[in-house]
């Protein structure tokens, strides 16, 4: 099964992307986390990519293109997997669908996490993320079990830089204008699911199983 997330930064893909993977035994493949974990290693997609996510604007589609194409030929892939954070902008979605017909593949759902802006601030807020493995958690609607450490791994828990409130109004007005779109692209396609984001997490990971079937 091959999912694609679609939801406002904040809007609960990872979450939900997780559970997904976990429960259907696919990877779950995060642009964000990809693009994080270079920066931390110092690549030079990392020192690309960090001047966008910094200023809360969409890392260029052709290093993001490339890096998703490569990743899904993996053999890890072959049975699905759940993108959560790609695609973000029409040239990505077109690329991918193109890319999947001439293997003869094809998304199956392109999920879209519905969640109000005014939700979105909140979120994001108490957004907490483990420095060591990615993990993400919330101060009040997800903590961990010990104050500021990963539940996972032991390691600290942050506040993301691109999470701090002037960010998150760059990110949400990026999203409006360059990733909205593409509720309509895939509804046009005809594989495009809403799930109302603003439920608890166990209620949102509910109606996404009905909707998988
Ligand atoms: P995204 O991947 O879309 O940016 P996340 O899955 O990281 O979103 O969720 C953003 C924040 O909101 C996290 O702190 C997460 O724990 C929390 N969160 C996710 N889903 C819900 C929900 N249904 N209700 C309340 N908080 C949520
Ligand atoms: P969120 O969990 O809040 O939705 P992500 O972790 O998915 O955020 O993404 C963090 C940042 O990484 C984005 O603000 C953007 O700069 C960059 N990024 C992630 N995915 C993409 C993509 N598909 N295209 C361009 N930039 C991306
Ligand atoms: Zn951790």
């Amino acid at each position: 099964m091959k999912i694609i997330m679609l939801g406002a930064p904040g809007a609960g893909k990872g979450t939900q992307a997780d559970r997904i993977a976990a429960k259907h035994g696919i990877p779950h493949i995060a642009t964000g986390d990809i693009f994080r974990s270079n920066i931390k290693e110092g690549t030079e997609l990392g020192q690309q990519a960090k001047k966008y996510m910094d200023q809360g604007l969409l890392v260029p589609d052709e290093v993001t293109i490339n890096m998703v194409l490569d990743r899904i030929q993996k053999d890890d892939c072959k049975d699905g997997y759940v993108l959560d954070g790609f695609p973000r902008t029409i040239p990505q979605a077109e690329s991918l669908g193109k890319a999947l017909q001439e293997r003869g593949q094809k998304i199956d759902f392109a999920l879209n996490v519905d969640v109000p802006d005014e939700n979105i601030v909140k979120r994001m807020g108490g957004r907490r993320a483990c420095i060591n493995c990615g993990a993400t958690y919330h101060t009040q609607f997800a903590p961990p079990k010990k104050d500021g450490i990963c539940d996972k791994c032991g390691s600290e828990l942050v506040l993301r830089d691109d999470d701090k409130p002037e960010t998150v109004q760059k990110r949400l007005s990026v999203y409006h204008e360059q990733t909205k779109p593409l509720i309509g692209y895939y509804e046009q396609i005809g594989i495009l699911a809403t799930v109302d984001g603003t439920q608890e997490m166990d209620q949102v990971f509910n109606s996404i199983e009905t909707i998988l079937g």
